[in-house]
């Protein structure tokens, strides 16, 4: 039935334009399965002509649908998220086949990203203006809020669905059009969601999506073009820096999530048991590769061995297999780059003296062992670089201060995570993080309407909630001289 899906949505996208039959489209790429290495299926390998057409399309389609009221738009809104609803078996296999996620997280990211599409859907109706009390009797002062316009939109392999409605949804709310290119490892998703918006009666050219294996060719026509005013990025870091410096050539409003390398803390006086099992959600869901995941877990030296026992016992129980079976709980890295950077990761420590308690192994294929490493310390590339894998390294501290200091010592600042029972710690060492996301006693804190979003490396910006919104709206001050 996925199968079937997937095809009627290609036919569907080549109707709409999604895969224009010029001649850049003659050429397709195929996607693999990292679990099985078989060809998932085939995606139109866009150029920068394609880029161009994508461009006047989106542009000259702004006008009209940021003249729809936010009434009319959350209504076609409603009925994409429906439709997301619907179809959530078929995406959810699509997403598992793609890149590898295990079955039942993809239908938990189905449900996830069409909350996104649900909450802007009416969020969308709260752009709220303000009127500014004069200096001047015969002066009124406004100030309202107006979509930004054209948005290039580019998202990661990770959430091939929720890190498109996360951009795509209050885009679209605002009055913006968007043209969004999904990675190369899992773009099939992204051209599904596009096709059910056009079931949904959404306009086709109002929400595009470009499939690439050449990101950077077709990105070049976008940066180069003044008409398209806003770049929303999700991606590593490395990649974040080079857009945001070509978005610069056109002074572009900027969104980028970029990478993470959380810090989880547990203090002496946690509940040790609900750590371990929030440690275990948020370490080794969609196999380690998640930007929040939890990269370095500090743990206080009087529990650290009460820890570990709880934690190896669970890290061995982890099931890894198959993506497409129910029971799954760790799949493949999504591909061989992604191995080796664990793999790498891995020797390193233990050349440099951490033990694997539980695992340490690469394969088979590109699947890697769930694996927990203890005698940690600083000097390892784990404790520094985003792993992106199903590697637990657990670092030994005994001071409040040093552990800030510590989970602070990293260009990165997207989330932490601390586990207390003390109030006053709680808040102490949550503003003294240098993070843009903290998880008190909670290693799943991402829900729609909640900002999401990193310091310093990790990104600027917020996607989610109302400040998802304001990303796409820009202020305009409107000042009347009364007759
Ligand atoms: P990536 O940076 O390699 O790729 C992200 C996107 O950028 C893809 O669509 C890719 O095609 C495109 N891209 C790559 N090079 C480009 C170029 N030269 N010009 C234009 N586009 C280019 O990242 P990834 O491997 O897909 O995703 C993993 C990374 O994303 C991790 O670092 C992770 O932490 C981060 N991430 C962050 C968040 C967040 O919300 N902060 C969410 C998910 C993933």
């Amino acid at each position: 039935m996925a199968k079937a899906i997937a095809l009627r949505t290609q036919r569907r996208s080549e109707s709409r334009g999604f895969s224009p039959g010029c001649k850049e489209h003659m050429k397709t790429f195929n996607i693999i399965n990292p679990a099985t290495g078989a060809v998932v299926g085939a995606a139109a390998d866009a150029g920068a002509g394609d880029a161009r057409a994508a461009i006047e399309r989106a542009v000259a389609a702004f006008p009209l649908w940021k003249a729809k009221t936010a009434f009319e738009r959350g209504d076609i809104l409603r009925r994409w998220r429906d439709l997301i609803l619907k179809n959530e078996e078929a995406i959810a296999r699509l997403m598992s086949n793609e890149m590898g996620k295990p079955i039942t997280e993809s239908r938990g990211e189905v449900k996830y990203a069409a909350g996104f599409v649900d909450w802007y859907a009416e969020e969308g109706k709260r752009a709220y203006g303000d009127i500014i009390p004069s200096h001047a009797g015969a002066k009124r002062l406004l100030a309202t809020r107006q979509p930004v316009g054209a948005v290039y939109a580019v998202t990661p392999w990770n959430f091939p669905a929720a890190m498109v409605t996360r951009k795509v949804a209050p885009a679209l709310a605002a009055g913006c059009t968007v043209v969004l290119k999904p990675a190369e490892q899992s773009p099939l998703t992204a051209v599904l969601l596009a096709a059910l918006w056009i079931e949904a009666g959404g306009p086709a050219d109002v929400f595009q999506v470009l499939t690439t294996a050449d990101p950077a060719a077709v990105s070049e026509p976008f940066f180069a073009d003044a008409r398209v005013r806003k770049l929303t990025f999700t991606g590593s870091t490395e990649v974040g820096k080079l857009l945001y410096a070509q978005a610069a050539r056109t002074v572009k409003r900027v969104s980028l999530e970029l990478g993470g390398h959380a810090p989880f803390l547990v203090f002496e006086d946690a509940d040790i048991a609900a750590a371990v099992t929030q440690v275990m959600a948020t370490k080794f869901r969609n196999a380690g590769q998640t930007c929040v995941c939890a990269n370095r877990i500090y743990v206080h030296a009087s529990i650290r061995e009460a820890f570990v026992t709880k934690m190896s016992d669970a890290v061995r129980a982890l099931r890894v297999g198959d993506p497409l079976s129910d029971t799954t709980q760790v799949g493949p890295l999504v591909d061989r780059a992604g191995l080796d950077k664990v793999a790498s990761h891995v020797s390193d420590a233990v050349a440099k003296g951490a033990r694997a308690v539980v695992g340490g192994q690469a394969g088979p294929g590109l699947f890697f062992e769930p694996t927990l490493l203890v005698d940690v310390v600083a000097g390892m590339r784990i404790l520094e670089e985003e792993t992106f894998g199903p590697v637990a390294p657990i670092i030994s501290f005994t001071s409040e201060a040093d552990v800030v200091a510590a989970a602070n010592n990293t260009p990165y600042g997207l989330a932490a995570y601390l586990w207390t029972r003390d109030l006053g710690r709680a808040f102490r060492v949550s503003e003294a993080l240098d993070y843009g996301i903290i998880g008190v006693n909670d290693g799943l804190p991402a829900t729609p309407h909640a900002p999401f979003g990193g310091v310093k490396a990790s990104g600027i910006g917020r996607e989610g909630g109302r400040w998802g919104l304001e990303e796409y709206l820009d202020v305009k001050y409107v000042s009347i001289a009364l007759p």
